[in-house]
């Protein structure tokens, strides 16, 4: 099962990939992560990309689809994969596709996931992740149970550099100008589905699996 979840920032893609991931158990990919856990280990892709993340800009294509291309020909990725943030842009899907096809393989199922900006500021803005095992929470929607601590690891919780209210703005217009077109490239494919991201996050998944209905587990 080969989904990309497509979705402005703060739609709560990471979330539903992580939940998908472990009900499939297939990986959740994530640029954004793979891009963070560069930038920390100051690898040169880190120090290079690192420039336009606190920016809010996208890294180059070139970067992102050579991460991907190396991700999706390990072995844990044959049964299947959840692409959260990738692609981005109109070359990034055209890069995806082909990289695929030479594989023998297709995406199957695109999942975009709308919220309307108010929410989606709220959300960001909120945005806690554990250091330690990368979960996710929200200072109101999702907090942890105790204060800054993570539930599942205990490691303490940090707030992203680029989830500030300024940087922010830039990657939502960011994702307007670059990355929505890839609703009406995905629909032209007939692969696109929508799904209200509003609501609770088991709401959510649930919407989400009913598009996925008839895919065994
Ligand atoms: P969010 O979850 O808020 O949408 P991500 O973690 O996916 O954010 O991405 C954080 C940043 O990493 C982006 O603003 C961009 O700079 C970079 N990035 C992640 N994925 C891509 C991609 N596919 N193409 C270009 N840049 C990317
Ligand atoms: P994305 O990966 O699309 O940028 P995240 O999954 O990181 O988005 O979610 C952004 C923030 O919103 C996180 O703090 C997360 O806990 C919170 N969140 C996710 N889903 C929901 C939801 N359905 N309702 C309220 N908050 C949510
Ligand atoms: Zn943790």
């Amino acid at each position: 099962m080969n989904i990309i979840l497509l979705g402005p920032p703060g739609a709560g893609k990471g979330t539903q990939a992580k939940i998908l991931a472990k009900k499939f158990k297939i990986p959740q990919i994530s640029t954004g992560d793979i891009l963070r856990g560069a930038v920390k280990d100051q690898t040169p892709m880190g120090i290079k990309a690192k420039g336009f993340m606190d920016a809010g800009a996208l890294v180059p294509d070139s970067v992102v689809v050579g991460i991907v291309e190396e991700r999706l020909a390990k072995e844990d990725c044959f049964d299947g994969f959840i692409l959260d943030g990738f692609p981005r842009t109109v070359a990034q899907a055209d890069a995806l596709k082909e990289m695929l096809v030479s594989h023998g393989k297709a995406v199957e199922h695109v999942i975009s996931v709308d919220v309307n900006k108010e929410e989606l500021l709220q959300r960001i803005t909120g945005r806690r992740t554990c250091k330690g095992c990368g979960r996710g929470y929200h200072t109101v929607f999702d907090p942890p149970r105790v204060d800054d601590k993570c539930d599942e690891c205990g490691d303490g919780l940090y707030q992203r550099d680029d989830d500030s209210e300024e940087t922010m703005r830039k990657r939502l217009d960011v994702y307007e100008e670059q990355t929505a077109p890839l609703v009406t490239y995905y629909s032209n494919e007939s692969l696109l589905r929508s799904i209200r991201g509003t609501g609770s996050i088991e709401e959510i998944q649930q919407a989400i699996l009913r598009i996925l209905e008839g895919v065994r587990e």
